[in-house]
């Protein structure tokens, strides 16, 4: 039987589990994707690990085997996606004191909001009108592809969320829905609202990538997925739309530069018309013919 379609994949996977000794995990981690020749990024702390992993799907395989057989991260799920090792520059794997708590210790995932499956979610979007959607990224993720009519928080950074929860203070009596890309700020995020006083809290269990595996660009979500890898985003069917704008001309784009000005390096719409100009703003093109 021959076997067709590409021979590599990305995995995404997170787990919230106590890590005592962060230091060994890493290493052994760091031995084992390059042993399998994987490249992407894994981040641990004392609360669990997450990682985004592209490479040969037998090496992946493996992988999960290992961690499968490891008593602390047996039973992590994992989604797939298109994609291969060379989305990664290389392979990181870090330590950090905290991933996504917001080094907010109480904000686990037993206080979080109720888990909707993506066909939960769909039904209760399509039934409610008054149900609010609530956006747990960053401006540059939401910018390029979100659910219709969601909230977007203008924040580059998940650390700024709990600081501009309080402006949406007035949806506090509302259902109100937190999605991101897989799931994972959601458990954060979806229990720091409860904890601020918001009383029907959910969350889009597996995330923007498991509700557009199932809807395609069928469903309540519009645009291109932002992801942290050389791809900058994923498309969920040939029906995708662009809903980002470039800087230049404001012709819808998901397209995205760093700024050429490497003191800035900041995150830029440019459409393909465009594409000559490698600045995000009036200074950091001025910045650019100065070092020329
Ligand atoms: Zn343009
Ligand atoms: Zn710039």
């Amino acid at each position: 039987l021959v076997q067709w379609g590409p021979m590599e994949k990305i995995i995404l996977y997170y787990k919230f589990v106590k890590i005592r000794d962060t230091e060994s995990v890493k290493f052994w981690q760091r031995v084992l994707c390059e042993r399998l020749g994987l490249k992407g990024r894994i981040l641990i702390s004392s609360e669990g690990i997450n990682g985004t992993l592209g490479g040969d799907i037998k090496a992946l395989k493996s992988y999960k085997r290992a961690m499968n057989e490891h008593s602390l991260f047996k039973g992590t799920e994992y989604k797939w996606s298109d994609g291969s090792a060379d989305d990664f520059p290389k392979l990181s794997v870090k330590v950090r004191t905290e991933t996504v708590t917001l080094g907010l210790p109480e904000l686990t995932p037993a206080n979080s909001g109720q888990r909707l499956k993506p066909k939960q979610f769909h039904d209760m979007v399509a039934n409610d009108p008054d149900v609010v959607l609530f956006d747990a990224r960053n401006n540059y993720e939401s910018a390029i592809g979100r659910f219709k009519g969601a909230v977007t928080p203008d924040i580059d950074n998940f650390r700024d969320l709990p600081d501009k929860v309080d402006e949406y203070a007035h949806l506090k009596d509302k259902k109100v829905v937190t999605y991101c890309t897989g799931g994972i700020r959601c458990e954060t995020f979806s229990a720091l609202l409860k904890q601020k006083g918001f009383k029907r809290v959910y969350q889009l269990d597996g995330g923007i990538v498991k509700y557009g595996e199932k809807y395609g660009d069928a469903g309540h979500w519009e645009g291109k997925c932002f992801v942290f890898d050389k791809r900058m985003s994923v498309s969920f069917s040939d029906d995708a739309k662009d809903i980002g704008q470039c800087i230049h001309c404001q012709a819808k784009t998901s397209n995205y530069i760093n700024c050429a000005n490497k003191t800035c390096n900041k995150l830029t719409l440019v459409c393909n018309g465009c594409e000559k100009q490698l600045a995000c703003s009036g200074v950091c093109k001025k910045s650019l013919t100065t070092i020329a």
